[in-house]
């Protein structure tokens, strides 16, 4: 499809798109095309890519660096991922000739004030996400207009139904693999002979902080195993709206 014929005919020139024109423009566009778009609609240093560099992350990375390996990535260093995770990082900058990957970590002085011993996971996880991704992230995000992540319907709950292009506050939000299916995921990794993330060989598909990831059963979905025994289904990034 021509998405940037089409939004050249929706808005004067020199204005930018509404979340809900592009996402008509995108809906059935594919993931490259739509990162394109997101390129040239907004320019390098205004667009970001937020990835949790997860067992799933090396596919959005490989499509990104295909359009261009020097959009910023910002990662979210919360202070409880494996070390696996961050070795992973390491090994898909050097893979993917990634040129810009900032890793975002809390404030030293906001965990000491709300979490001096490292427990709040456990008491209140909504709190311990809030100050170790929701605000990072909003920080993180404050010179961007643009932000790009890896959410895909078929991960259910929350993710059924999202559009391919959000609003999210003042900025537009991408998500570029909205439409596809796991079996794409798998053929991303197999054509650009992605390396898996460590811990799958080790029973996790989804990889978040190490105290709230669980190994998952062949019967279970691959979300099963973050937050487990807890009604938390997701960190709040995607629902809190950045500054
Ligand atoms: Fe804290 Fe768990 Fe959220 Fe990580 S996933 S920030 S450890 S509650």
């Amino acid at each position: 499809m021509n998405a940037h014929a089409s939004r050249a005919s929706l808005r004067p020139a020199g204005a930018l798109p509404t979340a809900a024109e592009l996402d008509h423009a995108l809906r059935d566009a594919a993931p490259r095309d739509v990162i394109a778009t997101a390129l040239k609609i907004v320019g390098r240093e205004q667009l970001a890519v937020v990835s949790s560099f997860g067992t799933e992350s090396a596919a959005l990375l490989k499509v990104m660096a295909d359009v261009d390996p020097a959009i910023p990535v910002v990662f979210l260093d919360t202070g409880w991922l494996f070390e696996e995770t961050l070795a992973y990082r390491d090994t898909l900058i050097e893979k993917l000739g990634l040129r810009d990957v900032r890793s975002i970590k809390p404030l030293d002085e906001t965990l000491s004030r709300e979490d001096p011993e490292r427990d709040l996971w456990f008491s209140d996880p909504d709190a311990c996400c809030r100050i170790r991704k929701v605000e990072p992230l909003a920080r993180a995000l404050k010179p961007f207009s643009a932000w790009i992540n890896g959410r895909k319907r078929f991960q259910g709950g929350a993710r059924a139904a999202i559009p391919v292009v959000e609003e999210d506050g003042e900025r537009l939000k991408f998500n570029p693999f909205a439409n596809i299916a796991r079996d794409d995921i798998v053929a991303i990794f197999k054509s650009a002979n992605l390396p898996p993330h460590p811990l799958v060989a080790s029973g996790y598909l989804s990889v978040g902080c190490m105290p709230c990831t669980s190994r998952t059963s062949a019967d279970e979905d691959a979300r099963a195993g973050r937050w487990r025994g807890r009604p938390k289904t997701e960190c709040g990034i995607h629902s809190v709206k950045a500054p």
